[in-house]
């Protein structure tokens, strides 16, 4: 019971930490946040978590980015900007196609289209503001 108690805990914390945050993080950055609070805590019941957030609706995953997979507790669909400077992904908000656009698509592929996830590159909002030049 103790032992269950701890693990919700944990669970917890881990949702707790990806809400508060706008970085979409890795795995390993919320276990490096946590690790202080939770000595025992291990990467993989990070990463187990994680999944199973975004099995359950409470969170999504953008994939992998520059080779690690990052994970988004806003579920509402939103695009995603990935600075080429500094690497951090931010949201972008704007219209996505509609469902007759994706019944259009899917009719004209022959496929059945379910969803969509878009990354931009370029430059985040922080990047845009540095003179610094490239
Ligand atoms: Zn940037
Ligand atoms: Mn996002």
């Amino acid at each position: 019971m103790e032992r269950k108690e701890h693990f919700s805990r944990k669970r917890a914390a881990i949702l707790e930490t990806l809400r508060g945050t706008a970085c979409h993080p890795t795995a390993d950055w919320v276990y490096g946040q946590l690790k202080p609070r939770f000595p025992d805590l291990s990467l993989g019941t990070v990463y187990r978590n994680l999944h199973y957030f975004c099995e359950t609706g409470q969170a999504v995953s953008l994939g992998a980015v520059g080779g690690f997979e990052r994970f988004d507790s806003r579920t509402q669909p939103h695009f995603h900007l990935v600075c080429r400077r500094c690497g951090s992904v931010v949201d972008v908000f704007g219209e996505m196609p509609g469902g007759e656009e994706l019944e259009e698509l899917s009719r004209r592929n022959g496929c059945k289209i379910e969803g969509a996830s878009v990354h931009f590159y370029g430059l985040c909002p922080e990047c845009v503001k540095q003179p610094k030049s490239d």
